[in-house]
């Protein structure tokens, strides 16, 4: 899918993560969004999690994370005021929003967990389950 409008905006308060810049913003290039336990779909929002959370305070993390970065978006973001947003890789087919491809067609989501120390700690809160 190309950047653009056509994929969510995302909100992230988790303002421990590496990728996170103030004003709730992303500037990971891609994040990737996973059911917490293996082998069990998450049914919930608490089994939803963003895999790509590194903990800003591990010089590793830092440097490994500075792969995925969205440099055109936050360098727009910080110039012109641009709201930053990755695109996202999620792989919670129970939620109503997900899609063939891994893709996600919510207009905007919003991933918590302030203070987190782990990626466990992090949910996507827009998961709905999907009613079948
Ligand atoms: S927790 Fe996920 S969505 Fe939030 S800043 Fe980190 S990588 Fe981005
Ligand atoms: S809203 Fe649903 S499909 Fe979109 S990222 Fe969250 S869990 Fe995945």
């Amino acid at each position: 899918m190309e950047k653009g409008d056509a994929y969510p905006r995302v909100k992230c308060v988790v303002d421990t993560c590496t990728h996170y810049i103030t004003g709730d913003y992303c500037s990971a290039g891609n994040i990737d969004i996973l059911f917490e336990e293996e082998g069990r779909m998450a049914q919930t929002i608490e089994q939803t999690m963003c895999k790509t959370y590194a903990h800003a305070s591990s010089v590793a993390n830092m440097i490994g994370s500075m792969d995925n970065v969205n440099w055109s978006g936050t360098m727009s973001h910080l110039f012109t005021g641009d709201q930053v947003r990755p695109t996202i890789t999620c792989v919670v087919s129970s939620c109503e929003y997900w899609a063939d491809g891994n893709l996600c067609v919510a207009e905007a989501i919003e991933v918590t967990g302030r203070h987190a120390n782990e990626c466990q700690d992090t949910n996507c809160q827009t998961y709905r389950k999907k009613q079948s």
